[in-house]
């Protein structure tokens, strides 16, 4: 008997989440798929009016930004569950559905998010590895649903990796899932997708009771600091969503700042048209260097350099250019503004492919 105080002892296997380096003076980052651009004039306007407003709590159900949710997707206010960002929705996906030793399947290498959400949940970790080109391998998911399943995670466009499933894949995926287990498509940089072949997963979710879609205000909303994400869920999971959801989370800043960006969709599908350009553009450049690029649909691109990635990610940081070496596997790099990504381009260029 020690007198220790005494914790879970599963934390001891928990992974750690390492967060994309922050940027020293003059450096660049671009290691955290951050949007490069600053809130809207009218987003800060909004943020000015409720700053005004922070000694009291927010509204408990959210409800102007659950109504102009409900409504820029045309499902039902009871359909949506907000979060401290889509990640928090995920920790309630998993905590209201995953009981200790049930299991909840992912892809891998996938959101480093999951592994940590799973565990700490008592839940295990059921990895699929990405196939050769780096995509999701969603038969080999399929199959490796039990009895044990409760949750399956598909992240498309997926992070790292910045592949997307199409549809007919994950339709044929969806519809080999026992509608018993609650597959969540996390769509965290739906915004970046072109390819028409890769579906928007709310089209697809409709009239499956088992299919939660996640989004976030995070990536191209550009309102990654407030804090704000969401599901789209059919009815009954809503309610379970809510029943381990914290009160109060998500704040009135948030709440107004994410009302203020829907509001004003159009001026940020500018700017995300805009990363999206110079997205094509660095995969370009970074192909004609030598480097092996996947076909990314998100604000990111990612690099496979294998053996090469630790010193590749030093030379990039010796340069002042914050990129997410994985070590052994490749590197990320968030598609920022021209001049930063001009500044990476440049340190790839030195490097060679
Ligand atoms: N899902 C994926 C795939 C992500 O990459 C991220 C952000 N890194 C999130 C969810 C979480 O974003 P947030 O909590 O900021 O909404």
């Amino acid at each position: 008997m020690t007198n220790h105080p005494r914790l879970r002892p599963g934390l001891a296997d928990l992974p750690a989440y390492r967060p994309g380096r922050s940027a020293a003076a003059g450096a660049v980052k671009l290691s955290s798929n951050e949007n490069p651009f600053p809130p809207l004039p009218s987003v800060l306007a909004a943020l000015d009016e409720a700053a005004a407003v922070v000694n009291r709590y927010p509204d408990p159900t959210n409800a102007r930004l659950v109504e102009a949710l409900a409504e820029r997707h045309g499902v039902s206010t009871a359909q949506v569950v907000l979060g401290t960002g889509s990640v928090a929705v995920a920790d309630q996906l998993v905590r209201a559905t995953a009981d200790a030793g049930d299991e909840v399947v992912f892809a891998w290498r996938s959101f480093e998010a999951y592994p940590i959400l799973t565990r700490s949940a008592g839940a295990v970790p059921v990895t699929v590895p990405l196939l050769a080109d780096a995509r999701h391998d969603l038969p080999a998911m399929a199959a490796a649903v039990t009895d044990r399943t409760r949750l399956v995670l598909v992240c498309t466009p997926n992070n790292p990796t910045g592949t997307a499933v199409r549809r007919s894949e994950l339709e044929l995926f969806l519809d080999a899932v026992p509608a018993s287990v609650v597959v969540a498509v996390d769509e965290a940089y739906r915004e970046y997708v072109r390819d028409e072949d890769v579906p928007d997963a709310l089209t697809v979710a409709v009239g499956r009771p088992n299919v939660v879609v996640l989004r976030t205000f995070s990536k191209a909303f550009g309102l990654a600091g407030l804090r704000v994400g969401y599901a789209v869920a059919p009815e009954p999971i809503a309610v379970a969503l809510r029943q381990v959801q914290l009160p109060f989370g998500v704040s009135t800043m948030a709440e107004v700042a994410a009302v203020a960006s829907l509001a004003a969709e159009s001026e940020l599908t500018v700017r995300v048209d805009e990363v999206v350009a110079e997205r094509g553009r660095l995969t370009r450049a970074l192909r004609a260097t030598g480097f092996d690029v996947a076909d990314s649909h998100a604000n990111f691109v990612w690099l496979r350099t294998g053996g090469q990635t630790a010193s590749f990610a030093q030379a990039c940081a010796d340069a002042g250019v914050m990129v997410r070496p994985f070590p052994g596997e490749g590197v990320r790099v968030t598609v920022a503004e021209p001049e930063a990504n001009d500044r990476f381009l440049a340190v790839a260029a030195a490097f060679g492919g």
